[in-house]
């Protein structure tokens, strides 16, 4: 079985580790390395993100910190009881996480936002582990298209089966995987993701976990 999270020097993806030795030089005070995922291994609820942020994730070191994606994710995470503290744009705010883990499909800060099919497919392993490693899981929250599709990919399940689609719920054994639009801030400029359409998913997750025995 493989490690569920890459080294921090992991060299598997030459693109990305170019990339990395770039940003450590015009970044040198950032994170710079594939960010872990942040939560407890015991958690009922999985949020999958794409991949760290530039000044976001990769700077902070921990998954949605630090840019507008996180904002919206942390804020909403509060509301609905899956995080407890104030939420402060750092890894160190103390903020914790309720029955909830987040995580990225590709662990490194991808160029321009946009790792490729094969980044991501080298990246998987990792969410694979990391899905058998959580004794609990029950439902996995999957943030955009690509997200679902890696998650996808690292069960075993079939697209067509499974289409993507904002505030779907999959039934998949024991699992439940559910879709929202990602919470960039393009998607929020656009109006394709709004603060109710992002927070009735939310709602729905909550309601379902309220429902299974702990
Ligand atoms: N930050 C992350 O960690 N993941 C995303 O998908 C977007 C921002």
């Amino acid at each position: 079985m493989n490690a569920i999270e890459p080294s921090p020097d992991c060299g598997l993806c030459p693109r990305l580790v170019a990339f990395r030795t770039q940003n450590r030089s015009t970044y040198p005070t950032f994170h710079n390395g594939p960010v872990p995922a942040f939560g407890s291994i015991d958690a009922r609820l999985l949020i999958v993100g794409l991949a760290p942020g530039l000044k976001g994730a990769n700077q902070t070191g921990r998954p949605f910190t630090g840019d507008y994606a996180g904002d919206l994710l942390y804020q909403t995470l509060g509301r609905f009881g899956f995080a407890k503290g104030k939420y402060g744009r750092k890894a160190d705010d103390g903020l914790a996480l309720e029955d909830c883990r987040i995580t990225n499909a590709v662990r490194c800060v991808p160029p321009e936002n946009k790792p490729t099919g094969l980044e991501g497919r080298t990246c998987r392993p990792f969410l694979a582990t990391e899905l058998e490693k959580m004794p609990s899981l029950r439902v996995i929250l999957c943030l955009g298209g690509l997200s679902h599709a890696a998650v996808l990919s690292t069960l075993s399940l079939r697209k067509s089966l499974y289409p993507f689609g904002h505030g779907r719920f999959h039934e998949v054994g024991k699992i439940t995987i559910a879709d929202s639009y990602h919470c960039s801030r393009y998607n929020t400029n656009t109006g394709r993701l709004t603060e109710e359409m992002f927070e009735q998913v939310f709602q729905e997750l909550r309601d379902r976990l309220a429902a299974l025995p702990k």
